[in-house]
């Protein structure tokens, strides 16, 4: 997942992001109100963090700017102790949940987890194509019926492959996928996580189109 953490204190924001970085997440950092816009404007998050006293404004901003584009990406917003007004105003405004400064990163990680899968749930409760039942709010795979358990790295390739069964998804799309996992992606790697989907999820589950890239197959 690719998450927005918007925080100007530099020691904390280093270390969430290493945490969520360690946990397999794409993470990018915003300083402050205009960056997080800047970010918001052109990517698209899964879910932001965001502290709400920053240098250039208040964080309530960037969520209600947010909310007034009707842009639904998950808001967790991270607020001091003593401002519970302010938690308030956050959860009026649109937050789906709230960490109270200090916070443990595990807790943190958890609120985040839980986040994304309520959000996962909404948007997209299940996918069936061909012989296999896809649920990407528990990361769940069945083949007629039958979990298959896959690898996180397995897990991210089908997730991205069948957010639309029917389009080519180019290789550089799905080595995006993996690039939260913290590690350089070789010219093969894709083709063997394909080739160790086929074997457990059927030979005709994953085309591959030369040159082009792969698709879900109709098996
Ligand atoms: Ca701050």
């Amino acid at each position: 997942m690719r998450l927005l953490i918007v925080e100007d204190e530099a020691d904390l924001a280093q270390a969430v992001c290493d945490h969520l970085r360690g946990a397999s997440h794409a993470v990018d950092l915003a300083t402050g109100v205009e960056q997080a816009k800047a970010a918001l404007s052109t990517t698209g998050y899964d879910l932001v963090l965001l502290d709400l006293s920053l240098p250039d404004g208040d964080g309530l901003d960037v969520l209600r700017w947010l909310r007034q584009r009707h842009k639904d990406v998950p808001v967790l917003i991270v607020t001091a102790r003593d401002r519970i007004t302010e938690r308030i105003a956050g959860l009026d405004a649109g937050a789906d949940d709230y960490l109270v400064k200090p916070y443990d990163l595990d807790e943190m990680l958890a609120r985040i987890s839980a986040i994304l899968r309520r959000a996962d749930n909404d948007r997209d409760p299940e996918r069936r194509i061909g012989a296999l039942r896809i649920i990407p709010g528990t990361h769940t795979v069945l083949r007629n019926d039958i979990a298959v358990s896959l690898t996180r790295k397995q897990w991210a390739i089908l997730e991205r492959l069948s957010r639309r069964p029917d389009a080519i998804v180019p290789k550089s799309e799905l080595e995006d996928a993996l690039y939260g996992f913290g590690e350089e992606v070789e010219s093969n790697t894709i083709e063997a996580h394909v080739s160790r989907l086929r074997a457990k999820l059927g030979r005709g589950t994953i085309e591959t189109l030369r040159g082009f890239g792969y698709r879900m197959g109709k098996e």
